[in-house]
């Protein structure tokens, strides 16, 4: 969070316009930064990832398949789901768990419309193939950024691959507005969708020709990111030196998958992943998990389950169909990750690792 004097002074103007919502000067402003921060060209802001990520894909216009992966939060799955698309699970690779583009094409249809890839814990999808692929077989890519925020590949803005990206600036992320998110998009024209869409479809005082949802960022979401944004660099700075005390610690250790260190990717270190492969290892992902809960270290079983397992898809998919992603699921543990993260609360949670690697 930012100094709370910071924040005052960023909404105390509220009390004197009463503007609080409505794509006003704070979501305006903030707007231009990310614009600018993320190095790309049209951007929208949301209420939240989510509605981003739905509103993104209706504003494609889609009817049919859609290509994705079910190792990403439950939020992918359910906006290609409630916007009426038929999600067709890919299975994920084993390096850096986004989707294994060399599973994609088997699983165009006819009825394909579009491939909505998620770059896990920041890890960059292949975007070139998936772009070719994309090109050959006429599909709109949508890609779940929510954990991307910051990152390039080959020195360009993570939200300028694809139609669209989805950014999440949910409490949880590198980059809050308390709870909030934007769509970063090529074609200008998705511009006036995005706001029809997040705004009731309201074209003018007297015209509505759109059935749009609510989905707007208000002012008070937007200040905190104005907040926020001052201070993100060097809180990707403070996470980089988390990240390496943690490598450092647990580099030797057998039976651990650590997180992959992408090439030709500016990295914003939001999450670190470990895979705990039980054979080498000597312990099961769930005991390394109930041995740090015990010291009161709250790891995630991020993602775990898959999305293509929830009970609310029962009966719908086959999980055999992304074998690499249950393996991975069954095994990968994320741990405690954040900016003011001490060297020494690292050391205790790996002497924790360690002891359990060691009987
Ligand atoms: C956080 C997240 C979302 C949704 O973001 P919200 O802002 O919480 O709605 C979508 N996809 C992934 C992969 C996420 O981690």
């Amino acid at each position: 969070m930012p100094p709370l004097e910071e924040y005052i002074e960023e909404i105390e103007g509220l009390w004197d316009s009463h503007i609080l919502t409505n794509m006003g000067q704070k979501h305006r402003e903030l707007e231009e930064k990310l614009k600018r921060y993320l190095g790309v060209r049209h951007i929208s802001l949301m209420v939240n990832g989510h509605m981003a990520l739905e509103l993104a894909i209706q504003a494609m216009n889609l009817t049919g398949e859609v290509i994705t992966t079910p190792f990403t939060f439950a939020s992918t799955t359910h906006a290609i789901v409630r916007n009426g698309l038929k999600p067709v699970f890919c299975d994920i690779n084993s390096e850096d768990y986004t989707i294994d583009v060399s599973k994609i094409e088997n699983l165009i249809t006819e009825k394909t419309c579009a491939i909505v890839p998620v770059h896990v814990y920041g890890n960059i999808c292949d975007v070139d193939q998936i772009r070719e692929i994309a090109v050959r077989h006429g599909l709109k890519v949508i890609y779940d950024a929510a954990h991307a925020f910051g990152e390039t590949y080959k020195g360009k803005g993570i939200g300028n691959f694809g139609d669209a990206s989805i950014f999440s600036f949910h409490a949880t992320k590198v980059f809050n507005t308390i709870e909030g998110g934007a769509v970063s998009y090529s074609n200008e024209d998705y511009g006036i969708d995005l706001y029809r869409l997040k705004n009731f479809g309201i074209r003018g005082p007297e015209t509505v020709d759109f059935v749009g949802a609510n989905a707007k960022m208000n002012e008070f979401q937007a200040a905190m990111g104005l907040c926020n944004i001052r201070y993100v660099d060097g809180e990707i700075e403070k996470r980089k030196f988390v990240f390496h005390c943690y490598m450092e610690r647990l580099k030797d250790l057998p039976g651990l998958s650590l997180p992959l260190q992408q090439k030709k990717v500016k990295n914003n270190y939001a999450y670190f992943p470990i895979v705990v492969w039980e054979k080498e290892f000597g312990k099961t992902r769930d005991i390394v998990f109930e041995a740090l809960a015990k010291e009161n270290i709250y790891s995630r079983k991020y993602f775990y389950p898959l999305t293509n397992t929830y009970d609310c898809f029962e009966g719908q998919f086959d999980v055999k169909s992304t074998p690499t992603a249950v393996h991975i699921s069954q095994r990968v543990l994320t741990l405690p990750m954040y900016a003011d993260l001490t060297e020494n609360q690292v050391d205790k949670i790996c002497e924790i690792i360690r002891k359990e690697a060691r009987c």
